[in-house]
């Protein structure tokens, strides 16, 4: 083809080119697209340090790999069951009745293509046009592009650093509606590491009482506590309240397994089977091979879980610490997960912001500060607009103590600039 037609063909299908009003409403994941322009720099050389990423530094263990390499050995390289191997929903079974004391059949379990494929299907498979999904705020920053891609509404229930940034019952239940159809509880939270506690999950409980809505409890950082923190789901409160709930977890952030893409999820018979059709119309099984390995990290030794909760749990305190003496910034200590989300907000009052103001053109202050710290300090940090909250920004602690060290060093050097 002569580059004449070359170039007209392509304003032809531009022409034509239409979307879908679902992909329209939604945008690129920003936390994604911070770890690729930090990642693009470190390309040119630049000595960044990267903030931004959602999971763990530590290699897959061993033990994993391996039954992944026997897997492949033993040729079980070919469709499995849509909603995942014998074996595996059997570990996953195991799990949810020694870790939650939670008991599921066969039928109650699914697995999916990662925990944001569970989250995914689920909406398609339990949301009509306008129905409303309760998301806390500070949330996931997935949550809301999901219920919008199947056509719901994101009912977004904006909570207060007073409350340690989770959802009060009293905050709940103003926001019901007769078309609420799920809430979303995810304890410990990404960005914010708070935890929900027994009673406090027990309050939330109570507000939801004996209403049709379903619970979605997206437990995937459940292993990553401190301080000795217990983990309570929602499920676990009445035999009415596990009737409404579908718990969500993986293997991506316990056993450093992210781009296996493992996910799963369990709950009512009816949903699962729903989501296992559509599963079987769009993406079929989850890798053969990653679910041979995802049988291994459950059924496997356990303390090389604790070995990395370990080493999130000494970053933790080394970053909080350091966080909490760049001025203007404030720190919660988070109760679990890898992620610190200092409140910034006095950094937006500081002499030095109408500076930032000026060079950067975003609509968000979080924004600004965050392409500030990337251009001035080489350092990249997600935006707390991407979570619901201008306030804030958010740091993930899955990356080496010496890079922590030097990171907030460099941040608080930026900052003591704007004073
Ligand atoms: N839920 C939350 C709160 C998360 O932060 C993530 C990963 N960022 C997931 C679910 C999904 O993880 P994955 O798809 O890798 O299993």
């Amino acid at each position: 083809m002569r580059l004449l037609d070359k170039i007209r063909n392509v304003k032809i299908q531009v022409r034509f080119m239409k979307f879908s009003h679902r992909i329209l409403q939604v945008k690129p994941s920003p936390t994604l697209e911070v770890t690729a322009l930090a990642n693009a720099l470190k390309a040119q050389g630049i000595d960044v340090i990267g903030f931004g990423s959602g999971e763990p530094d530590f290699d897959t263990p061993a033990y994993i790999k391996e039954a992944a390499i026997h897997a492949i050995e033993k040729g079980k390289t070919k469709y499995t069951p849509t909603g995942g191997i014998p074996e595996l929903k059997k570990a996953i079974i195991n799990k949810f009745k020694k870790d939650n004391n939670l008991e599921y059949g066969p039928g109650e379990v699914t697995v999916n293509c990662g925990g944001k494929h569970s989250f995914y299907n689920l909406m398609q498979v339990i949301l009509n046009r306008g129905d409303e999904v309760i998301i806390p705020a500070p949330y996931w920053v997935s949550y809301p592009p999901m219920v919008l891609l199947a056509d719901g509404n994101p009912v977004i229930v904006e909570t207060t650093e007073e409350s340690g940034l989770k959802m009060q019952p009293e905050q709940l239940e103003p926001a019901i509606t007769p078309r609420t159809r799920a809430v979303v509880i995810n304890s410990p939270s990404n960005p914010t590491g708070a935890a929900y506690t027994k009673k406090e999950i027990e309050r939330l409980a109570r507000v939801i009482g004996d209403r049709d809505i379903i619970l979605i409890s997206d437990d995937i950082y459940e292993a990553i506590l401190f301080d000795g923190f217990v983990f309570s789901n929602i499920a676990n409160v009445s035999e009415e309240m596990k009737r409404k709930t579908i718990v969500m977890n993986g293997v991506s952030k316990t056993y450093s397994m992210t781009g296996w893409r493992i996910g799963y999820m369990a709950g009512d018979a009816g949903i699962m089977e729903q989501v296992e059709t559509l599963q079987s119309h769009s993406t079929s099984n989850p890798t053969s091979i990653a679910q041979w390995a995802a049988v291994a990290a459950l059924s496997g030794d356990q303390s090389v879980v604790a070995e990395m909760v370990c080493a999130f749990e000494r970053r933790r305190k080394i970053i909080i610490w350091a966080l909490g003496r760049v001025p203007g910034f404030r720190c919660i200590n988070p109760n679990g997960a890898f992620y610190a989300f200092p409140s910034v907000k006095e950094v937006y009052s500081m002499k030095g912001w109408a500076g930032i103001e000026e060079k950067y053109r975003s609509e968000y202050n979080s924004s600004k500060l965050s392409s500030y710290l990337l251009e001035e300090a080489k350092v990249a940090v997600v935006p707390g607009i991407a979570f619901g909250t201008d306030n804030n920004i958010r740091l993930s602690f899955a990356t080496s103590d010496e890079n922590i060290i030097e990171g907030v060093r460099r941040i608080d050097a930026a900052i003591r600039k704007l004073e």
